[in-house]
């Protein structure tokens, strides 16, 4: 849009503007109000304007906004204390976004190996239909030809197999690597699991080889599944991981988490951030953490899991003819369609439904957390009449 000229074209815009959310709604300048289940890209993890989110960054903002990392910064280490309490990490290192965390964690991975003797190892294996960020060893990462072109040499050292194939994956493991580095649900690759087998195969393969098993939680974490991690489900804990989106809740940031031993390699000066960690960020982080690890909270993203399961699989029978099958886990959920999921995302918007495009032609459905399981059916009757738009049996 023209409006947009001076902007680099990097996106095409979807022309609304919305002026405020609350909680699951988003509000246009003109009034109208959309129900808002891509949570921004599974960011909103608690919905817009949460009030104990938006009171911890108005508190902090009036006390203290930024510190260098050369300082302690108490809430960094709270929100570190807390989040290793949690999880299978001893270490965090705070970071401004998703790709950053996964930066972190791919140099954490080859500086354990550099620091005990082992230089050669440095090839991170990933997954075919992976996203793991822009930046440039992160495109490398991913390895999506429509991300990498144009913009000079794939940085060394990754390597792809194809999903969910466990042969390939040994076939690839060898002297030569650092970590294998997997979504234990790609989220932008078509909200696709890896089966929990597969994990627990892939973590016995990484001990077997002296490799680290580095996980990109970004969109699949922070109870997104139901569960804290994703990886809980498989019963198995990583060396790394690397955690964004919901865990700011709309505060950009993200953190890379380590065990004490595949930290070992980043000592002083090794690694370094001006604003990751910093004391606005770490304010929202806690407030997160509240909400996340209250008593039930899990469980209430499960029940409501629920509630979008049936009715998914409801209109995934009603209308064969725009609906291939329902995908996902928790409140990460994809619609594979059969007409193509641009146009399904349009009558979405006609029904003041916002949903999420993905890889292999999904529709996401990234609700925040703390959606209702009258606000899903609300939804759900949405994407019935969506559906119903694009059916031939009724149009
Ligand atoms: C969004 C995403 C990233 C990149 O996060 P940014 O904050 O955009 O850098 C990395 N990995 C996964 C799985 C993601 O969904």
């Amino acid at each position: 849009m023209s409006e947009n000229a001076s902007l680099y074209s990097t996106y095409n815009r979807i022309p609304l503007r919305f002026e405020r959310g609350e909680g699951v709604w988003l509000v246009t300048e003109d009034g109208s109000r959309y129900l808002d289940f891509a949570g921004g890209i599974a960011v909103t993890s608690m919905g817009h304007a949460h009030p104990h989110l938006v009171e911890a960054l108005k508190q902090q903002a009036e006390r203290l906004w930024h510190l260098s990392n050369l300082y302690e910064i108490p809430d960094q280490t709270r929100l570190a204390d807390r989040l290793t309490r949690a999880t299978f990490a001893d270490r965090a290192f705070f970071t401004n976004s998703g790709a950053e965390a996964l930066e972190c964690a791919i140099k954490t991975a080859r500086r354990f190996h550099y620091v005990n003797g082992h230089e050669e190892r440095i090839d991170i294996i990933t997954i075919e239909g992976a996203f793991h960020g822009r930046t440039l060893a992160t495109i490398a990462a991913g390895g999506q030809a429509k991300y990498l072109e144009g913009f000079g040499p794939k940085a060394s050292g990754f390597i792809q197999v194809p999903f969910g194939d466990m042969d390939a994956m040994r076939n690839a493991v060898g002297e030569t690597t650092a970590a294998v580095l997997v979504e234990p649900v790609q989220g932008e690759g078509g909200i696709r699991e890896l089966p929990a087998q597969y994990l627990r195969d892939l973590r016995a393969l990484c001990d077997e080889n002296g490799v680290l098993l580095a996980l990109d939680e970004v969109q699949c974490g922070v109870g997104r599944t139901g569960r804290l991690f994703a990886h809980e489900w498989a019963g198995i804990t990583p060396d790394i991981m690397a955690v964004a989106k919901g865990i700011g809740g709309g505060f950009p940031f993200g953190v890379c988490l380590a065990t004490e031993e595949a930290a070992s390699g980043m000592n002083p000066g090794t690694h370094g951030t001006t604003y990751g960690g910093n004391p606005l960020a770490m304010a929202v982080g806690n407030a997160v953490l509240d909400v996340l690890l209250e008593d039930g909270f899990l469980e209430h993203v499960r029940d409501v899991s629920l509630v979008f399961k049936q009715g998914l699989a409801a209109i995934a029978d009603k209308y064969p003819d725009v609906v291939e099958e329902i995908r996902g886990t928790g409140l990460m959920l994809g619609v594979k369609c059969k007409v193509p999921n641009s146009e399904f995302l349009v009558a979405m918007r006609d029904q003041n439904l916002l949903g999420a495009p993905a890889g292999d032609n999904v529709v996401r459905l990234l609700p925040p957390l703390t959606t209702t399981a009258e606000e899903a059916r609300d939804g759900l009757s949405r994407l019935d009449a969506a559906a119903a738009a694009l059916s031939s049996g009724t149009s």
